[in-house]
């Protein structure tokens, strides 16, 4: 009787806790934008493992720092094992949230519970470990989440953040006015927006300075993950 109470105990705790983040009373599992009333918009840039062994686009950062946009950066457990110390100076950045992005980068809902969950937790313990600090969001490789890996990313405290608007960064195909015309065009109130931080060769840093600025003109203000979804 009282592991009951106990348990029901822990699970209103945690309901409490998840309502003083979210808006509204249920909050979903799967957050692909912000309030569409507000004028907030989040950038944010993903860290995917490449085969490259300089993959990281400090240019990128640097526009970043440069125009204090404050961005939520989701990292691969692999990205930061390779880049410890670059992981450590972007952690100490206050504009900037450090956020999960796996471990390897898988496919995440072909895994079985298993194998989600160690790449969920190897990845926070990696993060704290090189950071000092527990990230709160996770952003599934590819794109690519069920309820299943949502509920599988809530135990392990992550709020799974998609995207509405996929700025094209990676795309080798889209020139630099092509991105910027499409992410200007699209981004509304409430927009998550992606984009990359490893280096491939693509255009991101060329575009985000006029992103930036364009969103600004607009009357957008850009905000953190964690700032655009907290309760009112
Ligand atoms: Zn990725």
């Amino acid at each position: 009787m009282y592991f009951i109470r106990f348990v029901l105990l822990a699970v209103l705790i945690v309901l409490n806790l998840s309502s003083t983040l979210f808006a509204g009373s249920a909050a979903p599992l799967i957050f692909e934008h912000g309030p569409r009333d507000g004028s907030k918009i989040a950038l944010t840039f993903d860290a995917c493992p490449t085969s490259r062994s300089d993959e990281y686009d400090e240019k990128v950062i640097n526009v970043l720092l440069a125009e204090k946009v404050p961005a939520t950066l989701f990292m691969s457990g692999r990205w930061v094992e390779k880049n410890p110390e670059k992981t450590k100076f972007l952690a100490s950045q206050p504009q900037f949230e450090i956020a999960a992005h796996s471990y390897y980068h898988p496919h995440m809902v072909e895994k079985d519970n298993e194998r989600v969950l160690r790449e969920l937790k190897r990845t926070q313990a990696l993060i704290k470990r090189v950071t000092g600090q527990t990230p709160h969001f996770f952003r599934p490789p590819f794109g690519e989440v069920d309820d299943r890996v949502a509920k599988l990313a809530a135990e392990t405290g992550l709020v799974t953040v998609q995207y509405d608007l996929a700025s094209g960064d990676a795309d080798p195909n889209l020139s630099p006015q092509r991105i910027e015309r499409g992410v200007l065009r699209d981004a509304r109130g409430g927009s998550i927006i992606v984009f990359h931080m490893n280096r491939n060769g693509m255009h991101k840093a060329e575009v985000l300075p006029v992103i930036i600025s364009g969103l600004r003109k607009k009357g957008f203000t850009l905000v953190t993950v964690g700032e655009l979804l907290k309760k009112k």
